[in-house]
């Protein structure tokens, strides 16, 4: 199968620095799925274009999956090799990876410049007809040229084929044109999708520049994402695209690392799930929140307590999820133990009702991860509208960092944090929450204890005091969506 995109910016060869890949040469990839080649039929200061030739091996992949006993022949004959599907996202979200991101480190503003593009695919498979095209490629500016192919030119009486020959142009950035195709190949073919990594795919419409939110067909586009979906990752997905902002931060595991590897010696993590487990236990909560739960380590220990029988864990992270949900091993759990777990994919930031109920909430190593304008739609959501008996709120201290030699001074202990607090930082703030809110505060250490400096962590414990200030008449954050 064959993507070309072409060009007829001045020079039109600027392309090749785009892709980052030159135009005098034909270059091949190894993929998992089969082999790639980049090549430029044509490259003249007028017209420049790039072909991408995928060649899909059915048979290696076929071979190297777990089968289907119902599907076998499917798994060896069919239309893979031949048409423009999933296959082709993953080549150009690898080969050409950098210029889908729209980085060029040798030519920045060309890479934001808009250019006369033209995209042409050779055998899309569409169902859904010639009007799918034109709805899907024509809110976004392109326009579209397309000629169906017949089943069988021998055979005309057998009508026509799915499959159609292609050409969108617009005057895009390539970064634009990339994104647009890789996220739509997929759409129009609506087989099982096989990317490689789904966080990938997240990142991409939770980041895309808001084009998939602001989508005429965006129900249609993501219906057909979803089908092959686990269920969890549907509902992320929806959510996603139903909020047009991305307020969200994604940790990537190697974040998360930084800080484990800063923070172990002392095993702090262990001292801080210890802490915040019996200040829950101590409150007498049955049903608990873990929000911003990340990997789970929280859940599994709250699991072990028969005091807790309703466990919520909630974080705005579905690899985060993915993972906590393989630690549990929620889908080997005998179904009693199952039953008192849930996992929910949503942010601090936006009111939800799932939230609501619940005798107390762990917020343990999260608010720093929120800008302060996000800071004080989370207040809300957690204090005024979520509303749990009991809050256990943990937060670094900053005054503690001097303390780790590998960490240079005036750094945060982890790259995603957006403030650190000192311990009158976070008494300042928790009182003011107690206040507004009717609960009552109290502080606790979490951690080896320095006379000068404190402990490493800062927690504080809120219980609701029954004096809830009269609020809600107030006008309403913009991000705090009822
Ligand atoms: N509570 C866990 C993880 C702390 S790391 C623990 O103690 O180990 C911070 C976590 O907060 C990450 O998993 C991150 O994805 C999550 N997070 C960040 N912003 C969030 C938001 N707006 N809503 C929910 N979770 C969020």
């Amino acid at each position: 199968m064959l993507l070309t995109v072409s060009t007829q910016h001045k020079p039109a060869t600027d392309l090749g620095y785009l892709l980052h890949k030159h135009p005098d040469r034909f270059q091949s990839f190894d993929l998992s799925f089969g082999r790639a080649h980049v090549f430029y039929p044509e490259a003249s200061e007028d017209r420049c274009t790039v072909s991408l030739l995928l060649d899909v091996d059915p048979v290696g992949m076929a071979r190297g999956k777990q089968r289907d006993q119902s599907y076998l022949l499917g798994h060896y004959v069919n239309d893979r090799p031949y048409v423009a599907s999933s296959f082709m996202s993953v080549a150009i979200s690898q080969l050409f990876g950098t210029a889908m991101s729209g980085r060029c480190k040798d030519r920045p503003e060309l890479a934001a410049t808009p250019l006369p593009l033209t995209a042409r695919l050779d055998v899309l498979p569409v169902r859904g007809g010639e009007g799918f095209l034109h709805r899907m490629f024509e809110p976004l500016g392109y326009s579209v040229e397309a000629a169906r192919q017949p089943l069988d030119e021998q055979f005309p009486e057998w009508g026509d084929s799915p499959y159609f020959s292609v050409s969108i142009h617009g005057t895009k950035t390539l970064s634009e044109l990339l994104t647009h195709l890789y996220v739509l190949i997929p759409v129009f073919d609506n087989e099982k999708h096989y990317f490689v990594g789904e966080d990938e795919l997240e990142k991409l419409l939770a980041k895309g520049g808001g084009w998939l939110a602001a989508h005429p067909e965006k129900q249609q586009i993501t219906r057909r994402y979803l089908r092959h979906r686990s269920s969890l990752y549907r509902e992320a997905l929806a959510r996603l695209v139903e909020t047009d902002e991305d307020a969200t931060t994604d940790e990537s595991p190697n974040m998360a690392q930084q800080e484990e590897v800063l923070e172990k010696t002392l095993s702090l993590n262990d001292q801080r799930h210890g802490a915040v487990i019996a200040a829950l236990r101590g409150s007498g909560a049955r049903t608990v929140l873990d929000l911003g739960c990340g990997e789970g380590k929280l859940l599994r220990e709250l699991l072990q307590d028969r005091q807790f029988d309703q466990i919520v864990g909630m974080d705005v992270s579905i690899r985060c999820l993915e993972m906590a949900q393989k630690r549990l091993k929620l889908d080997r759990l005998p179904d009693r133990q199952a039953a008192r777990l849930k996992l929910i994919h949503g942010s601090l930031i936006y009111r939800d009702k799932r939230l609501e109920g619940f005798d107390a909430a762990a917020v343990v190593e999260v608010i720093e991860h929120l800008d302060p304008p996000r800071l004080s739609a989370m207040e809300r959501v957690l204090f005024e509208f979520a509303r749990p008996k009991t809050i256990v709120v943990t937060t670094p201290n900053r005054e503690y960092n001097v303390m780790w030699d590998s960490l240079p001074a005036g750094q945060f202990r982890h790259a995603d944090h957006r403030f650190e607090w000192s311990r009158r930082e976070f008494q300042d703030w928790a009182s003011r929450m107690a206040d507004q809110h009717g609960y009552s505060i109290r502080f606790l250490p979490v951690g080896p204890e320095d006379e000068t400096v404190g402990a490493p962590t800062q927690m504080g414990v809120f219980e609701d005091s029954g004096t809830r200030a009269v609020v809600g008449k107030r006008d309403r954050m913009t991000e705090v969506q009822a």
